[in-house]
């Protein structure tokens, strides 16, 4: 193909049919392939070739949260590349130091050290494989709505459908979590489910022999499985059960981590210190491929002595170092994480709830910061899940009127970056009820 005469709608469509014929794409059947292209983007806006634009309701995979191009960090990459732009990871470097650093101030001072990977997945990976080292133990207790990645062993930890064609790797247990709404436990109170939830918990714990259990992993807030914040105690009663067996907590903050919901961490919020955290993502919004596992005193020097059996080429990459580096510092001195907190509270939690009141599709609102999901249903009574059809209708609505919207399964996760201003925010608002008012309208 030659792009180079091509310009607006003409190299948008070369680029759909040159991508079409010779990527294999993640999660898709190939003849069905979104024909959606960006050629730039800034801030919460991405465009096409022809210079049609949407406002990024969706961070991208819910990572972008610095948004896009930063300048700050685009000119630490561009400067780190003039410097030095791979080296051996066994190898000390300053930037990835600094990126460690940083890193561990936003975690509570337990935490002592970073083993960095390329993703949430590969974090995943060696979370576990450091829990099993760790206590001698093999089983890995996670819950089956969730998301952990896409390798070996984080793949299996997955709850979801994306487990079932991978199931491969040994010792995964899952437990029902708390989700209110479509209750596991006949529960009518978020008190109740989260009682019942623990119990549950434990239960599964004692079953498959505690002594047999390494780690507990849960997303702190399930994120592509429905923004299902846990309800109040939850979290302590999990680090309750994992302490009262020995057990190693692993909390992902994959997605919920670096402001999404409103703090550094999500399990901020929660009154809780697991022993290990996986982050990516947020970490530096993706700029360049990067994520990692924050570790406790007792996780890190478990490899004093005894060799760290795990590594990857680009463990601590400079470039995705430089990029940690020039995220933390933007966010910390342009307020961002405050920002996603005030536009979620004063903003987004209003205008859904209304939403919520008003349209009959959406069955339930909920979240924090820039962290939300609208659950939409056939009918507020049965809660029976929006079809696939109507979702996909709702999605291009959206489009059609300017705004990228997050979907999946029955809902619209509202996962702006966390610059997003309290205008852009309102504007992309505005769209999401006008498609749904009219969705609904014309069912009547
Ligand atoms: N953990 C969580 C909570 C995620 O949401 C994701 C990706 O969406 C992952 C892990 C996997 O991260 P990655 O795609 O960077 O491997």
């Amino acid at each position: 193909t030659t792009f180079d005469d091509l310009a607006g709608s003409e190299l948008d469509a070369a680029v759909i049919a040159a991508d079409h014929a010779r990527v294999l794409h993640s999660w898709s059947a190939q003849a069905h392939l979104p024909s959606f292209v960006v050629a730039g983007a800034r801030g919460c806006r991405v465009w096409n070739h022809a210079g049609t634009s949407w406002l990024d309701f969706s961070s991208q995979l819910v990572n972008t949260n610095v948004g896009h191009q930063h300048p700050r960090v685009v000119a630490a990459i561009q400067e780190q590349a003039g410097v030095l732009t791979t080296v051996n990871p066994a190898t000390a470097n300053l930037t990835r130091a600094r990126a460690a650093e940083k890193v561990l101030a936003h975690l509570p001072g337990t935490f002592e050290k970073i083993f960095f990977t390329n993703a949430g997945a590969d974090a995943n990976e060696n979370a576990i494989r450091m829990a099993r080292l760790v206590t001698g133990r093999d089983k890995v207790v996670s819950a089956y709505r969730s998301y952990h990645g896409n390798t070996g062993a984080a793949v299996v930890a997955t709850g979801d459908w994306r487990r079932v064609p991978n199931e491969y790797a040994r010792g995964h247990v899952h437990v029902f979590g708390p989700y209110l709404y479509r209750s596991e436990f006949w529960a009518r109170t978020p008190q109740e489910e989260c009682e019942r939830a623990l119990h549950h918990l434990e239960r599964v714990v004692q079953s498959e022999g505690p002594d047999s259990v390494a780690a507990i992993l849960l997303e702190t807030v399930p994120g592509t499985a429905g923004v299902l914040t846990p309800p109040d105690g939850y979290l302590t009663g999990v680090r309750e059960i994992a302490d009262r067996y020995g057990i190693l907590l692993v909390l992902d903050e994959v997605m919920a981590g670096f402001g999404r919901t409103g703090s550094w961490f999500a399990f901020d919020r929660h009154d809780v210190v697991p022993d290990l955290v996986t982050f990516a993502k947020g970490v530096n919004s993706g700029y360049v491929p990067a994520g990692g596992v924050a570790v406790t005193g007792r996780v890190a020097h478990a490899f004093d002595e005894r060799v760290y059996p795990g590594g990857l080429t680009y463990s601590g990459h400079p470039l995705a170092m430089a990029a940690i580096v020039a995220t933390i510092e933007a966010m910390e001195d342009e307020r961002i994480v405050e920002n996603a907190a005030d536009v979620g509270a004063r903003v987004i939690a209003p205008a859904l709830d209304e939403l919520a009141r008003r349209n009959p599709l959406v069955g339930e609102v909920r979240g924090s910061g820039v962290f939300w999901a609208v659950e939409l249903v056939e009918d507020p009574d049965t809660r029976v899940p929006l079809a696939p059809d109507r979702v996909a209708d709702v999605r291009g609505r959206c489009l059609e009127r300017g705004l990228l919207p997050f979907t999946s399964e029955n809902r619209v996760h509202v996962v702006p970056p966390c610059v997003v201003t309290p205008d852009e925010a309102r504007e992309g608002l505005a769209i999401l009820a006008t498609v749904l008012d009219d969705v609904a309208g014309e069912r009547a």
